[in-house]
């Protein structure tokens, strides 16, 4: 699945003051460590890309101290200046601000997400409510919020205005407006908030290690491919048991190898260790730790005055409110389950034709529909495979397509430093030639690594600071054994496209302040530019670019194409409620008003599902409350609705696309103009219309989903 960058969230923590939680861990800053600290001043490489070359993991804790002493003296400057607030002297202040603190935290949450190991995890769960702490006291500071509000908005521009409401906002929904003993409460929540989300993280990626299932028969793995096959094996050996295979866990519930694996007795195995993966009542189980955080971020709500987590959470959104979210998962959830309901009746028909004698289960799934593909679509995935070679597909067709759109060019740059061997790196150069980004690309599963996909910067857009952007796209593709080459499914493609559409946003910040640049926007509006971008991948001349045989370098032939396109909306009944379900849940954990309304996770789970009719046993959600990272470990509690809200606007945005001539430039210079480059500098809502013309509508995405005509 596709998510988006942890950083996002790491702007809200930003600046502060010391706290003191901090007292036992105090580092002497000695000049030695200054110097030998590669965060202590911006890096010497090209757009000031991280030296990970020089980067080590005892680097960070001096930087957090040293970044949070100086970013305290910096508050502390803003709000003793003797002079009446302006927007230079206090806003302008504060979004300077904070520089050591910010550069070491940006890299640490790209290196704990992609790549972490026991050090980072413990500096992680250390710093976690120190930095939270850090964050209440200046968005809970009284004093700086008063001189916030002062402020006169005679002579600043458009953006200037935007950039002080997004920071007013920004102090109010933290709670500045608090008495001072809520302030105190709110304080104590979120510092306990940030410490459970932590380790919320830890406990899952351990129990996503540990629920990796171990076959000792290989005539178990039937179905799968010689190369699945020898990274079992490789996988089984780097865990200590050689001769076996290790059937690893993706984030999800569904694992893209149930797909192919005959033994109904392993599929069910690998189905059943996705599903209790974090619920077996061991170390690793986290279902106390996410109903303390729906109990907490209820008391948060009510703290400010609102029903609801929900509530709070939408008011800076598209959305608004949670009604508003609500309204859309029902008009989408409702169609999608009855079109899997058909989609049920096909897949047991095949059973029963085959005389399998069971009734269709989950881990059945992915199994027949692919056989039911096949039949009805005449379309193997592995047909498809050999057809998409990863780096083909990178530079044939991501890059192509945004060429072809926007006119931009990429080069392949050996000489930068990587975290990890397997990162590859390029130099962006824009419509004018001229020289715009670093760009990163890690591509397979690590057991350090989350699970997932997203998109994350190392260094943020802004005239301000003269930053170009410097962006890392992150995925958990199987790496193939050692010189078979790395061959990915359709969906795997549309992936890499999607990534690169929140990187084509991070690109073409066209901002003055970085809390308004880029992807800094929304979360209901931060997955339509990178939905937008998977489009291409089935965009014919896109497709006949890179589409082409791994060995023979033929391009995909006309037959198969045309299938690919044929079956674009199958399997959607099932797609579509895995997600909204799954989205039904996040609102569900956060609309709670109650202590009362807070049951144990499984009978929480279970009522909600069947009260919004999401009763099919055969299609569960895509997350199970115990695995549900966007909401428990990463920044979209509350807010999983947002990839089908962005579903919205990028159907019916494409929609205008095609409906314009399609694929030119001036299109691609128009949807740069409108949406890409503007950040959160302006009002969203409006945004969509100046490009399209109108508000939003529904029908393209389902049409596009075959759910209506
Ligand atoms: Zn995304």
């Amino acid at each position: 699945m596709k998510n988006i960058t942890s950083i996002l969230l790491m702007s809200a923590l930003g600046f502060s003051i010391s706290c003191s939680t901090m007292k036992e861990n105090t580092t002497k800053i000695d000049d030695t460590a200054v110097l030998n600290n590669p965060f202590y001043k911006k890096s010497t490489l090209q757009y000031q890309a991280p030296e990970f070359d020089k980067i080590k993991d005892e680097h960070f804790a001096p930087a957090f101290e040293y970044g949070l002493k100086v970013n305290e003296a910096e508050i502390a400057a803003i709000v003793n200046n003797k002079e009446a607030a302006t927007f230079e002297n206090t806003i302008l202040a504060l979004e300077k601000s904070g520089e050591v603190l910010k550069r070491a935290q940006i890299v640490f949450y790209n290196l704990t997400g992609s790549n972490t190991n026991p050090t980072l995890q413990k500096i992680e769960e250390q710093y976690a409510p120190i930095f939270a702490s850090h964050a209440d006291k200046i968005y809970l500071n009284s004093a700086l919020y008063n001189r916030i509000k002062a402020i006169k908005t005679d002579g600043l521009d458009a953006e200037d205005q935007r950039l002080l409401e997004v920071y007013k906002q920004r102090f109010e929904l933290a709670g500045a407006n608090l008495s001072d003993s809520d302030k105190e409460q709110m304080k104590k929540i979120n510092a306990e908030l940030a410490t459970l989300s932590t380790q919320f993280s830890s406990k899952l990626l351990e129990a996503r290690k540990k629920g990796a299932v171990l076959i000792s028969d290989v005539k178990e793995l039937d179905g799968l491919s010689a190369d699945e096959i020898a990274a079992a094996a490789t996988d089984a050996k780097n865990a200590g048991y050689e001769g076996k295979y290790l059937l690893t866990l993706l984030n999800t519930t569904q694992q893209p190898l149930l797909q192919n694996l005959k033994n109904r007795a392993t599929r069910e195995k690998l189905f059943k260790a996705s599903w209790y993966r974090a619920e077996k009542g061991d170390e690793n189980d986290t279902r106390a730790i996410l109903e303390r955080q729906a109990k907490l971020r209820m008391e948060k709500a009510h703290l400010m005055g609102k029903s609801s987590y929900a509530e709070l959470n939408l008011v800076d959104q598209m959305a608004k409110k949670p009604e508003n979210a609500m309204n859309l998962l029902y008009q989408l959830g409702k169609p999608a389950v009855e079109q899997a309901k058909r989609e049920i009746v096909d897949i047991q028909a095949l059973i029963d034709a085959q005389k399998g004698g069971f009734e269709l289960a989950p881990w059945d799934w992915n199994f027949y529909a692919e056989q039911v593909r096949k039949a009805k679509f005449d379309l193997d995935e592995n047909q498809i495979k050999p057809y998409f070679e990863v780096s083909t597909v990178l530079e044939k067709g991501v890059f192509y397509a945004a060429e072809k759109f926007y006119g931009i060019t990429f080069k392949e740059r050996k000489d930068l430093p990587v975290y990890h061997p397997d990162v590859v790196a390029y130099e962006v150069f824009d419509r004018d030639g001229k020289s715009l980004a670093i760009y990163y690309l890690d591509f397979y599963t690590r057991d350090n690594k989350n699970g997932g996909a997203w998109m994350s910067n190392f260094v943020e857009q802004s005239f301000m600071t003269g930053t170009k952007p410097v962006i890392v796209n992150v995925f958990n593709y199987q790496k193939p054994a050692p010189g078979k080459p790395s061959l990915i499914s359709y969906d795997d493609v549309s992936t890499m496209f999607h990534e690169f559409g929140h990187t084509l946003h991070g690109l073409f910040a066209n901002q003055k302040y970085i809390t308004i640049s880029g992807t800094n926007v929304p979360r209901d509006f931060v997955e339509f530019p990178s939905q937008i971008n998977e489009f291409f991948a089935l965009e014919p001349s896109v497709l006949k670019n890179y589409a082409l045989h791994y060995e023979t370098k033929e391009p995909m032939p006309q037959t198969l194409v045309d299938k690919i396109k044929k079956a674009a909306t199958f399997n959607q009944g099932y797609a579509t409620t895995e997600l909204v379900s799954a989205a039904t849940l996040d609102m569900a954990w956060h609309s709670v008003k109650s202590d009362a309304e807070i049951k144990p996770t499984l009978d929480f789970e279970k009522e909600v599902l069947t009260k919004y009719g999401f009763t099919l046993p055969q299609v569960p959600p895509r997350y199970h409350s115990p695995y549900f990272a966007h909401i428990w470990g990463g920044g979209y509690s509350a807010g999983y609705y947002a990839y089908m809200w962005s579903d919205v606007l990028n159907a019916d945005a494409w929609k205008w696309i095609t409906d314009n001539g399609g694929m030119t430039r001036v299109n691609g210079d128009r949807f740069r103009k409108y949406i890409l480059s503007v950040g959160n500098s302006v009002d969203l809502n409006q945004a969509f219309k100046d490009f399209t013309g109108r508000t939003p509508d529904i029908k393209p995405l389902l049409q596009n989903k075959g759910f209506v005509k």
